[in-house]
């Protein structure tokens, strides 16, 4: 039967810890001077060791030939612990043991002492989870608990916890571990499995797992049995992992970098049919940026950066000034944190990056916003010749793009009104990308502006050589046809 790495490699006793030096050092030590404290919290993100180290301890301060803190794993104690089969050990998990009927069991069963051991030992999991009753009468056991009780709290979310919980426990935060750590620890452990990967795999999983060691383990789990006998090479990582390689952001980037939006939807669109997250692109961009911000500031530093393969070559082809890139790490980041409440994360992804490419261009049609948006010269006999509803249009806009939503409403806000040809309202887009996503939605649009006349959409810089060719050419015989038909036209 396989078993799962994590499941293998979960640490058996304190040598075995990957990281959490200060916490395993401190406990050896309480274990072996005889100075062990009744209630601990255990905080730090998932994956950092806070339920092994929990166990190793309990299974410690039963062993009865414990070797300086260490447990023996042979005596009949410690095999009970390893069997899962040691009535001393309780653990409880609080996200879904919450209530205040499931403390009161322990407040009961705290007065009998251990069977065949020293100490009692309650895991309580994820004990933020807990209901306020719950907390309370976990309380009134702390207060008092009996000499042969030992508690280990453990939480993700230490700052839920109350105070009061606080300070009846001694407080043990655990770190990320240390992606050197971790990459040696992996090392080791795929020998042992006779894995062959290579070290960019391993790299870039560690990069992945954030400094928790299961998500790193149960990476390579889907890795190992998806390519099973063959080697692991970075590739493989990414294939199975649905993240985005450094060739994608690169070219995601210097898109927006060209403002260049018609692009941008499509690679969006790509990665969401891939069946790829929008958050995890989003990871996979701010990873990105941050590595080329620091390549960019201090080069090739092997301590801050993981360079592997040709990724100083893809680092140096983002175009993006280091303005820029520290702009769009600011606006990711928030993006990042509003994506968790995001109803659709793609729409809120795509809003942001428009607004990016939008923002240079902001300034002039705020400046306009008020007034027909075509050039200055031309201002008093377009407002003469226009047609009355589609100045009334003008000043109705706000309150039309008000009623729409969405991406919709993101690009009608940045577009405005113009008139080239008689009963023709054109709608004018910043971009070719925002004019084709209008164009796609032209019978919304046309029920949003309700008038009896036809709609178009230009890109400004079309918009405006088609107004300067009505405007400044020559031909009278043209001009004259032109006034026919009541055509915007200088006088
Ligand atoms: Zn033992």
């Amino acid at each position: 039967m396989y078993l799962a790495l994590y499941r293998k490699y979960r640490p058996k006793k304190f040598a075995d810890v990957v990281g959490q030096k200060h916490i395993v050092k401190t406990l050896l030590n309480q274990i072996t001077a005889n100075r062990i404290s009744h209630a601990y919290l255990f905080c730090g993100t998932h994956g950092t060791g806070k339920t092994s180290i929990a166990k190793i301890f309990a299974m410690a301060v039963n062993c009865f030939d414990n070797k300086n803190g260490e447990p023996c794993m042979e005596c009949e104690s410690c095999k009970n612990v390893l069997s899962k089969q040691d009535p001393n050990i309780i653990e409880i998990d609080a996200a879904s043991n919450n209530g205040v009927d499931n403390i009161r069991d322990i407040r009961d069963e705290v007065k009998y002492p251990p069977i065949n051991g020293k100490y009692k030992i309650y895991i309580i999991d994820e004990v933020h989870m807990l209901s306020v009753g719950a907390f309370n009468a976990l309380l009134k056991t702390l207060e008092e608990p009996p000499s042969h009780v030992i508690f280990i709290l453990a939480t993700t979310d230490p700052q839920k916890i109350p105070a009061t919980i606080h300070s009846r426990t001694q407080r043990f935060d655990f770190k990320r571990i240390l992606p050197q750590e971790m990459f040696d620890a992996i090392k080791k452990y795929m020998a042992a499995e006779k894995i062959n990967i290579s070290d960019e795999a391993i790299n870039y999983v560690i990069r992945l797992s954030d400094g928790a060691m299961r998500d790193a383990l149960s990476i390579l789990d889907q890795c190992i049995s998806f390519y099973f006998g063959e080697e692991i090479s970075l590739s493989k990582v990414i294939n199975i992992t649905g993240n985005i390689d450094d060739k994608n952001c690169c070219e995601f980037l210097n898109a927006l970098n060209e403002k260049n939006v018609k692009k941008i939807l499509d690679m969006t669109n790509k990665i969401v049919m891939d069946g790829k997250e929008i958050s995890h692109f989003l990871s996979a961009l701010i990873m990105f940026l941050r590595d080329c911000l620091v390549f960019k500031n201090i080069g090739d530093d092997e301590n801050v950066l993981q360079l592997w393969n040709d990724r100083a070559q893809i680092l140096q082809n983002c175009q993006l000034s280091s303005l820029n890139q520290i702009k769009l790490l600011e606006v990711f980041s928030q993006l990042q944190n509003e994506l968790k409440y995001a109803i659709n994360p793609r729409i809120s992804f795509e809003i942001s990056c428009i607004k990016f490419c939008s923002d240079d261009e902001k300034k002039n049609i705020i400046q306009t916003n008020n007034e027909i948006k075509i050039s200055k010269k031309i201002d008093t006999p377009v407002k003469k010749i226009i047609p009355t509803d589609v100045k009334e249009l003008i000043k109705k806009w706000p309150q039309i793009v008000a009623k729409s939503s969405g991406l919709l409403k993101e690009i009608l806000n940045l577009s405005y009104i113009g008139s080239l040809k008689n009963n023709v309202v054109y709608i004018i887009t910043n971009d070719a990308g925002s004019n084709a996503i209008l164009k796609q939605k032209k019978d919304e649009i046309k029920n949003l502006i309700d008038l009896d006349c036809e709609i178009d959409f230009i890109c400004k810089d079309d918009y405006e050589a088609e107004h300067k060719k009505i405007f400044n050419q020559d031909d009278e015989e043209l001009k004259k046809q032109l006034k026919k038909i009541n055509f915007p036209i200088e006088s």
